[in-house]
């Protein structure tokens, strides 16, 4: 079903093409050799070629190409042996060169796919254009001083891949699931990390609304939008305002908006520029980037496991698409459940992994790599349901006191007494108290109630302290119902 949006004048589909700026992977930037690390004090990672110095020469870092190569491996792109990098000429205090050195014409990375899975299960294929390496820019500071803007150049030419979608989205939640995903991807890799409250991701939201069975209208790009959750509330406002200018009888114009988060609105930022206004042209002081087939070969060779990939594995593993969706979606939960599901039955594991022990994760606020119940330990609690020491329900509240006090499966069990009770004798026994406490039921169940059984389940279970093995009880009780 496709996702439209109520006008007066009816339906009206939204159509979504993002431009995802990627901060590279990599200790030192794109053309010098100056660190990139987060957080340090202002203009103290700043070479003579980030500042801008006249006769500096910028020296491509080979490993942020490597990064470039491997994320269009992973986005399934093609990988152009041959590139260039181009200036993009404009004035901004923060951009001492005067320029930004960017590929416009010949990108590292051409056309490629990436599929998204929607809440419903569901999956879809979005097109990327292509990728292409530049430098970013350094940060003017307004708020330091009453009368004087500062800036600080530390990400001044810190390497950055941008990464465009062909318009292939058509609702919020495509374009967060594709957010998501390249995310996702870029983790995998390690070739971004793909933190957006750091700015080492951001995106550039292009929206445009359309009537059923038309081409595509004019789009307006809301620049810079840096959660995932803010570019869903962008392309939804966005998309309400182009609808109401064009039922009022307007016409959208082309033109740069930034969305102001507090009030869920996009305002207009500037008309849109075209190329010819930056004055592209190849950067006279670097050679076209030209790589060997063997190298991009070896980078093939020696990338990690991918998400489509791993989640392909897990569902081979006899996973549901689901959990293994899920289970995919951070690199460190992959790891935790597979070294709880070494040597384990992969459904249990990833039933208590997504269940339980999410629940109780989420409760704690932490990551699973700051879990208080290790891999582990969580194996040794469903060691013990599988070889009968415990069983399922008491397993639970095991579970929620490793949580609380780190201890091992094993030593709770003993001090607390909770193996559960094997010993058919003492399950009689309870079954014998419950039918006699209950004699009017158990009249009922006989005159052929059979839903009561569950009653008489849960009886016999509450009088043995939830420790009676739930096969036997159900078995020894059936006998003496009968
Ligand atoms: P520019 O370089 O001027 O920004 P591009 O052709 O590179 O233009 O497109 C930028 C982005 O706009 C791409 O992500 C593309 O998918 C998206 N886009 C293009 N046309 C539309 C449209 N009609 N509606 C929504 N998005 C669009
Ligand atoms: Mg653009």
């Amino acid at each position: 079903m496709t996702y439209t949006i109520e006008g007066r004048t009816g339906p009206w589909e939204v159509v979504i093409g993002l431009e995802v700026h990627a901060q590279v992977t990599s200790q030192a930037k794109l053309f010098s050799g100056a660190a990139t690390e987060f957080g340090a004090a202002p203009n103290s990672q700043v070479s003579f070629v980030d500042a801008g110095f006249p006769g500096m020469l910028p020296v491509i870092n080979q490993e942020c190409v490597a990064q470039a190569v491997r994320t269009g491996l992973g986005l399934k792109a093609e990988i152009h042996l041959w590139s260039r990098f181009d200036r993009k000429n404009y004035f901004y205090a923060d951009l001492p060169q005067g320029y930004q050195i960017s590929q416009f014409a010949h990108p590292i990375v051409g056309t490629g796919t990436v599929e998204i899975t929607l809440a419903d299960g569901s999956t879809k294929e979005i097109g990327i254009t292509r990728l292409h390496l530049e430098q970013d820019a350094g940060k003017s500071l307004h708020d330091q001083h009453p009368s004087k803007s500062f800036i600080d150049l530390n990400r001044s030419g810190v390497a950055l891949m941008e990464i465009v979608s062909e318009p292939d989205m058509r609702s919020p939640e495509e374009a967060g699931a594709y957010l998501t995903k390249l995310r996702q991807i870029l983790r995998y890799l390690g070739t971004c990390d793909g933190n957006m409250d750091e700015g080492s991701m951001r995106a550039d939201v292009n929206v445009s609304v359309r009537k059923a069975g038309e081409g595509f209208r004019t789009r307006c790009e809301v620049k810079n939008v840096n959660s995932i959750r803010f570019v869903m509330q962008a392309v939804e406002a966005e998309a309400r305002r182009q609808i109401e200018v064009w039922e009022e009888g307007g016409t959208v114009e082309q033109e740069t908006r930034l969305f102001d988060t507090g009030r869920g609105v996009t305002r207009s930022m500037r008309s849109k520029e075209d190329a010819h206004d930056y004055r592209y042209f190849p950067d006279p002081d670097l050679p076209p980037l030209v790589l060997e087939a063997d190298w991009v070969e070896q980078l093939k060779a020696s990338l990690p496991e991918l998400p489509d990939e791993r989640r392909a594995r897990y569902v081979a593993m006899g996973l549901s698409p689901y959990d293994a969706h899920v289970l995919t979606l951070e690199r460190e939960t992959a790891a935790f459940f597979e070294a709880v599901a070494k040597g384990r039955d992969a459904k249990t594991v990833a039933n208590w992994v997504t269940g339980d022990f999410f629940a109780a994760l989420n409760r704690t606020g932490l990551g699973v790599e700051e879990s208080p119940v290790s891999a582990a330990a969580l194996g040794e609690l469903l060691d013990l349901i599988a070889d009968k020491t415990i069983n399922g329900k008491i397993a639970k509240d095991v579970l929620a006191i490793m949580f609380e006090t780190g201890e091992r499966p094993g030593a709770i069990v003993d001090a607390r007494g909770l193996r559960q009770v094997v010993d058919t004798g003492a399950i009689e026994a309870a079954i014998d108290r419950v039918m006699e406490a209950n004699a009017d039921k158990v009249a009922e169940y006989r005159s052929g109630k059979d839903k009561l059984f569950g009653f008489f389940v849960g009886q016999v279970m509450k009088a043995m302290q939830g420790k009676g093995n739930p096969a036997l009880v159900n078995e020894v009780l059936k006998q003496k119902l009968a």
